[in-house]
């Protein structure tokens, strides 16, 4: 996994570019502020306002864990949720959930991932849908229902009321 990420702002006055390199784990947290590596300033107009982009970094076991039991850590943007709501981060997701002792608050974060996976995978929207992985996220909260109550009031109304429907809320 590539450990060297690419941070760009952009002059919102006269367009020039400027550039710094950081690791994965600085581009994750956001760990490095572009404006106070190469100035407030634009280098070019003396401007000072920017447009920042990111690449996105892909986020690891390690990673993922140390956000899970960190309260300092925030991931990348501002819905985390949102972007822990892919199938490549599913099987660290539920390892993290069941071995880790994690912060509530994360984990919450975390089921709330969880269903909006199965909310991305249901509406009639998503073109590329993917029943497979619907059923099988499905079956993990089925699993976690204690741990779906305490996340409940984090998960938005337009989610729950897609994905509840299709979940075993209560045992059977
Ligand atoms: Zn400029």
């Amino acid at each position: 996994m590539k450990d060297s990420y690419t941070i760009e702002r952009e002059c919102s006055n006269c367009g020039s570019k400027e550039q710094i390199t950081v690791s994965r784990r600085e581009v994750a947290f956001e760990l490095v502020d572009i404006n106070e590596v190469v100035g407030k300033n634009c280098n070019n107009c003396s401007a000072s306002k920017f447009i920042t982009y990111y690449q996105t970094p892909d986020l690891d076991f390690e990673l993922l864990k140390e956000w899970a039991t960190n309260p300092e850590l925030y991931l990348m943007g501002q819905d985390e949720e949102l972007l822990l709501a892919d199938e490549k981060y599913l099987d660290n997701i539920l390892n993290i959930l069941d071995n880790v002792s994690l912060l509530d608050h994360k984990r919450n974060l975390l089921m709330d991932a969880l269903c909006v996976i199965v909310y991305d995978n249901t509406i009639e929207d998503n073109q590329q849908k993917e029943e497979n992985l619907n059923q099988r996220v499905i079956v993990e909260l089925n699993k976690r229902r204690e741990k779906l109550k305490q996340a409940d009031e984090w998960i938005m109304d337009y989610i729950k009321e897609v994905v509840y429907p299709q979940l075993e809320l209560t045992e059977k």
